[in-house]
């Protein structure tokens, strides 16, 4: 029998999850962002299940490639951009929008200005707090007019920001950000993004003429003490597995690698296939809850590459075979993360090649 390690995407839910967020944004478009592999969910089954969106955003030239060739024709964001002149002629092949972020892209553009090649659609990024990728606010007028004297770009020249921490509803630092885009391009003519997902749930002041959701549409929270479904989102992922052992430990007797998880008692200890070598997280603490067949149970000890152990004192009926759940349905990937010091974006994008994924 082949490794019962699943990851179960729930297609069902990734449009539920647009519906909610367009009407949370009705007067916005939606670019459903599908980077790292739609966040682990599978880049074409995720655009598939997304085909209502109203674009994509990525992270390379490849993955937009693979929407193309997948036959999705909406508009297409390269969130950073060409990072090579020879990645202009890709672009225009496969009529994906640039992210324009740095001088050094501005350069790429003047010097094949006068090629004659169709016009590339730009959008011009500010950087307005985060301080990872853009321009200065107080140079938008210019570089937006600059690009827009290029025959080499299409005229209609986007504007766009991202936000550091939209997950704090209430902070002083994204409500800068919004003064700081909006004083920057008032009365600049093109479409406006500024929202990621939690841009969308907590600043719909913001929201302009394109959304960029991601992790939302994949139903996961990153607002600290909550979970996608505080937000009527679902989970697209289930990653789960099986038991394939149940022992009875020894009172003072030592699970797994390092010994570091001691019995207080003799009690059952299960077995699960699932480890960091499926992307289950191995600094996941003992005490990171796990369902066994419906029933919360704690990690113990170390989690090891193909194999986690669990405290079966809650769940004494557990027999090898029954159903584990990982995260998912019926444990939010959220609470996962938060005993691992992540955030659930970083698990369902660690999910290894040898888990099977079905579609559900
Ligand atoms: C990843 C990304 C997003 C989506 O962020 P989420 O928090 O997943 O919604 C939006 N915009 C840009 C520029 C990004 O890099």
């Amino acid at each position: 029998m082949s490794r019962a390690t699943t990851a179960t995407i729930h297609l069902q839910a990734l449009r539920h999850n647009l519906a909610q967020l367009r009407a949370r944004a009705p007067s916005a478009r939606v670019m459903a962002v599908v980077k790292a592999d739609g966040y682990g969910h599978g880049l074409e089954r995720v655009a598939s299940a997304l085909r209502d969106a109203d674009g994509f955003g990525v992270a390379s030239l490849a993955d937009a490639q693979r929407l193309r060739a997948a036959g999705l024709s909406q508009p297409v964001l390269l969130l950073s951009g060409i990072d090579a002149p020879s990645d202009l002629a890709a672009l225009r092949w496969l009529e994906v929008d640039a992210a324009i972020h740095h001088p050094s892209q501005l350069a790429m553009l003047e010097a094949d200005a006068e090629q004659g090649g169709p016009p590339v659609r730009c959008w011009l990024k500010l950087d307005t707090g985060m301080h990872r990728l853009g321009f200065a606010p107080e140079q938008a007028r210019a570089l937006h007019a600059r690009l827009r004297a290029l025959p080499n770009v299409a005229p209609e020249v986007g504007l766009m920001t991202h936000f550091a921490a939209s997950d704090v509803f209430d902070g002083e630092a994204t409500a800068a950000q919004i003064r700081a885009f909006q004083s920057a391009t008032e009365g600049l003519e093109g479409p406006r993004t500024l929202c990621n997902s939690a841009g969308v749930l907590g600043w719909p002041q913001a929201h302009a003429d394109w959304i960029r959701p991601g992790g939302a549409l994949y139903g996961i929270s990153v607002v600290e003490g909550t979970t996608g479904r505080d937000f009527d989102l679902q989970p697209a992922m289930t990653l789960s597995s099986r038991l394939i052992a149940v022992n009875r430990v020894r009172a003072g007797e030592r699970v797994g690698y390092s010994a570091s998880w001691q019995c207080p008692e003799d009690m059952p200890v299960g077995v699960v296939a699932l480890g960091y070598g499926d992307g289950y997280p191995r600094h996941a603490p003992s005490g990171t809850p796990i369902l066994v067949d419906g029933v919360r149970v704690p990690l113990v000890g170390r989690v090891s590459m193909d194999l986690l152990t669990v405290d079966l004192r809650g769940a004494p009926d557990a027999r090898v075979g029954d159903p584990v759940v990982a995260w998912g349905r019926g444990l939010p990937v959220e609470v996962i993360a938060a005993h691992a010091g992540t955030i659930g974006y970083e698990l369902v994008c660690a999910i290894t090649r040898r888990v099977q994924v079905v579609e559900a």
